[in-house]
Order: C-alpha cells, then sequence, then structure tokens
C-alpha cells in the first residue's frame, strides 16, 4: 500500500506556482500597475531551470524586463530553486484579420489597456485621448474617508482644491506626499469625483507618473508627441500620482516639466503625489523638485491607533450583513500598523474566512486566519529601535546617535546604526540623516560605505554589526 504512494511523484505544478508569483507581484505592486503591465503575461512553460513568459508586444518585453524581470525572477526562485532565469517572449494575441479597407478604426482597441495589450502590429498608433485619465475607483471618495491626526492635513488640502472653481491661492501644485497604503491615491479620487459631480465642464485628468511616461515614450515612438503635448497643455485639473516613478527618468522628467510650468503658467490646478517629500525625492532634478515644491505641500503621516480602529468600523458597515466583534477589530488595529490597505487587507480575509466556513468571527480565528500578516507586522524595524539596540550595545546614550560628536567610541557606532538603517528599514537616506540629528545625507551614505570596507577588512566587527543585525530581525 505504501507503494501506491511512493509511485505517485508529483508533477511539479509550474501553474500554481505561477498563480503564487503572480498575487506576490500583485501585492508588491498594487493594482493599477498589476493591471496595466502583469496580468496580460502568460506562463507558456517551465524547462530546465527556465521559466518562459510570453507577452502580447515588443515594448511591453522591453519595460518588463526594465522593470519587474528582477522581482519576478526572484519570487520564483522563492517558489522553486532550481528555476534560475525567467525569459519573456512576444507572442502577439491572435487577432482577427480585417479587411484593411474596411473601417479599421472600429477594430482599433479601445482604452488604454487595451492599448497597451494590442497587437504588435497596432504598436505605434497613437492613443485615444479618451483612456489617458485613469478609471476613479467609486469606493475613493470624501465620504468615505476616514480623517485622523494622521492624515487631516492633506485632507483639508484636498477638500480645498476639490471646492474651489479656480486654482486656489498658494495651493498649486497640491503636493502630497507618504508611505504606501496610506490614502493619497484615494484622497486625489475624491478630488477628481468631487469635481466631475459639481464641475463637469473642467476638464480633470488622473494619471499615474509611470502611465504619464509610457503615454510619453509611446508618444515619441509614434511621432506624435505634438498631440500628446496639446493634450495635457488642453487640462483643466491634472493629476498625477506617484511621482516617485519617474525620478532618474531623466527625458519624461524634462517632459513633466514643461507641461506643469505650461498648466500653471495658464493656471490650471495640479496635484502631485509622491511617497517623499518633494526635497527627498531621490533622482529627480533640483529646478523640478523645487517647483514641486512651490505650492501647498501636505503629508500623511503612518496611521495612529484610532485612526485604524475608525477606519475598520467604517468599513465594516459597508459590508452587508457581517458581525466582527469589537475585540477583534481593537486587535486588527492595534497589530495591523503597517498600512491602511493591509488593514483592509486583513478584515477582508477575517469576513471572507467567516462567510466561507460558515462561523462567526472570533479572535481565535483571527489570529489564525492572519497568521502571516501579523508576524510581518511583528517584524517590522525603525530607527528608533535600531539607535536604541545599538546605543545598548556599545554603552552609550541614545542621544548620541543625534549628536555631532566625533570620537570614535561615539562615532563608529553612530556609523553602525545608519548603515543598519539603510540596511533594514525603507527609508531613504535624507530621511535617515534627518533622525540622525539632520545630517546631511552624503553622511549617511559615508557611513554606509565606511561599515562596509570595515566589515569586509575586519571579521570580528563583521560578526559584531551581523549579531546586531539579528537581534534587530528577531526582536521587536
Ligand atoms: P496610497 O495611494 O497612499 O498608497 P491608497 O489611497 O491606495 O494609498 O489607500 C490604500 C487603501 O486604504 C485604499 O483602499 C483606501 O481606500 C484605504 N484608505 C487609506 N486611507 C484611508 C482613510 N483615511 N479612510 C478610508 N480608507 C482609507
Ligand atoms: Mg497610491
Amino acid at each position: 500500500m505504501n507503494e501506491i504512494s511512493s509511485i505517485q511523484t508529483r508533477r511539479p505544478d509550474h501553474f500554481a506556482r505561477w498563480e503564487r508569483v503572480r498575487e506576490r507581484l500583485r501585492v508588491s505592486y498594487g493594482e493599477a500597475i498589476f493591471k496595466s503591465w502583469l496580468q496580460p503575461l502568460k506562463l507558456a512553460d517551465v524547462k530546465n531551470g527556465q521559466a518562459m513568459i510570453t507577452v502580447p508586444t515588443r515594448f511591453m518585453r522591453e519595460w518588463i524586463i526594465a522593470h519587474y524581470a528582477d522581482n519576478i525572477l526572484r519570487f520564483w526562485c522563492q517558489e522553486d530553486q532550481t528555476v534560475h532565469s525567467v525569459d519573456i517572449f512576444v507572442k502577439a494575441e491572435p487577432i482577427a484579420i480585417h479587411n484593411p479597407s474596411a473601417q479599421q478604426q472600429q477594430h482599433q482597441p479601445a482604452g488604454l489597456e487595451a492599448a497597451m495589450l494590442g497587437a504588435a502590429a497596432n504598436e505605434d498608433k497613437p492613443i485615444n485621448p479618451d483612456s489617458i485619465s485613469a478609471p476613479l475607483d467609486p469606493r475613493y471618495t470624501f465620504e468615505n474617508f476616514v480623517v485622523g491626526k494622521s492624515n487631516e492635513l492633506a485632507h483639508a488640502a484636498a477638500r480645498r482644491v476639490a471646492e474651489s472653481s479656480t486654482v486656489t491661492q498658494g495651493g498649486n501644485p497640491l503636493f502630497v506626499y507618504g508611505g504606501v497604503g496610506l490614502g493619497k491615491t484615494h484622497l486625489m479620487h475624491a478630488i477628481a469625483w468631487h469635481i466631475r459631480k459639481t464641475d463637469p465642464s473642467r476638464k480633470v485628468v488622473y494619471l499615474s507618473a509611470e502611465k504619464f511616461m509610457y503615454l510619453f515614450i509611446r508618444a515619441i515612438r509614434s511621432k506624435d508627441t505634438m498631440a500628446f503635448k496639446e493634450y495635457f497643455r488642453s487640462v483643466d485639473v491634472l493629476m498625477v500620482d506617484d511621482v516617485q516613478f519617474i525620478s532618474g527618468k531623466d527625458s519624461t522628467q524634462e517632459e513633466f516639466f514643461h507641461t506643469f510650468n505650461a498648466l500653471v503658467d495658464q493656471n490650471k490646478q495640479l496635484i502631485i503625489s509622491g511617497d517623499r517629500s518633494p526635497a527627498d525625492l531621490e533622482g529627480m532634478e533640483e529646478r523640478v523638485k523645487s517647483r514641486l515644491g512651490w505650492g501647498l505641500v501636505a503629508d500623511v503621516h503612518s496611521t495612529t491607533y484610532e485612526l485604524r480602529l475608525g477606519i475598520l468600523q467604517a468599513k465594516l458597515e459597508k459590508v452587508p450583513g457581517a458581525q466582527v466583534p469589537q475585540r477583534v477589530l481593537e486587535f486588527l488595529a492595534h497589530k495591523i500598523t503597517s498600512n491602511v490597505r493591509e488593514l483592509e487587507g486583513a478584515l477582508n480575509r477575517v469576513v471572507a474566512h467567516a462567510t466561507l466556513i460558515g462561523g462567526a468571527v472570533t479572535m481565535e480565528s483571527t489570529q489564525e486566519v492572519l497568521h502571516d500578516i501579523l508576524r510581518a507586522n511583528d517584524r517590522r524595524i525603525t530607527i528608533e529601535d535600531i539607535q536604541k539596540k545599538v546605543a545598548a550595545h556599545f554603552n552609550i546614550k541614545v542621544t548620541d546617535m543625534h549628536s555631532a560628536r566625533r570620537s570614535v567610541a561615539i562615532a563608529r557606532p553612530r556609523q553602525i546604526a545608519m548603515y543598519l538603517a539603510k540596511k533594514l528599514t525603507t527609508k531613504s537616506l535624507p530621511e535617515i540623516g534627518r533622525k540622525f540629528g539632520g545630517k546631511d545625507h552624503t553622511t549617511v551614505m559615508h557611513a554606509v560605505k565606511r561599515i562596509d570596507e570595515l566589515s569586509r577588512g575586519d571579521k570580528e566587527f563583521a560578526d559584531d554589526v551581523e549579531l546586531l543585525m539579528r537581534m534587530l530581525q528577531s526582536a521587536t
């Protein structure tokens, strides 16, 4: 009888793995990018450690290789260690052949997404202007936005811009920044919904910086940059989401800058979001940064417990019939501190699980359903944690982390802490510098380099740093 089970050598299920890789891509890049770029990828086969993926156009292939291939490979290796390369091929979607003299226009893909997925033959055709503004999420309205300490400034600014029928004085551009999943996109959509409702004659365009870049590159390829420029200069309210995406992309930045200036000159409203303040955007030209910071700059901070609880309650009211004990809501608000997207996801999972098995939501079921998220939230390390741990380890004061003292006994631990902050958190160099008593980003860069050098030359030193890193990763 044992033989039967041993004979059943399971065929590795590449397609199931691919599904998991796709899920992780969706989570890492968010729904918008996933839909535009990653959803169209299809797994063709996995052979001899080579995963073969097809895309519909040459342009997409280049784009995927430039932006996403590293992570696709990384995620795949985590699913299946025998995979050592991911290869991307163009395979045009089968398209119907039409009589060329008949109305070709009708067979053009509609909408940007379709245009991007368009068969190779259509690749260099200009894009239909109606498809430039991305679709707005109907849930992202002001009514559905819960206001708390951490987002009240950004919310007030967004309201003001939305409710004013002309450009708001001192509020152009409105620049909203903050970490992922804290409501920036929600606020931008809310502004767009509001203006569309109250003042439909104003032309409101919302798009991601990534799409702006895509459209621009495409306009260059189809030798149609005039139409591109004209289109963007004819907009009344332009919103560009996640502007950090065009960091380091010089020609797109240049074009963005000109569009920006042209609109400001014509007294049109601009609303921009980014993951950090204009001054902290790395890889962005100085003149662009300074322009971005011209108007009203509002940040969304990490959420507070009260806001998280408020959001959970508001979301729950939107799910008919769902019953979640207050204790569970409090538990979630207490535990899931990373961002609102994760918080919402957690609530959805808890509710979906109860619906699926037909039981009630309890503390036990919640902990079980969310064990992975709860663990990940436990592990998040802050710069303060690092400073405390390193100071304790070297027997110096935490305040020395912020000082300018240069004696090696103080300066070295401070450099180690900066190094660990760079390795263990997602903070940028300027942000790290600020947390160390307002030091310049070059000081942090120097510290990282110095610790790397010392670690290479001195095994004992390297072990010390390694030990601190491990302690931080396993604590908190
Ligand atoms: P960001 O653009 O900052 O990454 P999003 O705007 O996409 O974040 O927000 C992530 C999710 O969290 C969205 O589903 C959004 O509706 C929700 N969300 C964020 N902040 C709030 C809030 N204050 N009230 C209600 N929902 C929120
Ligand atoms: Mg966003």
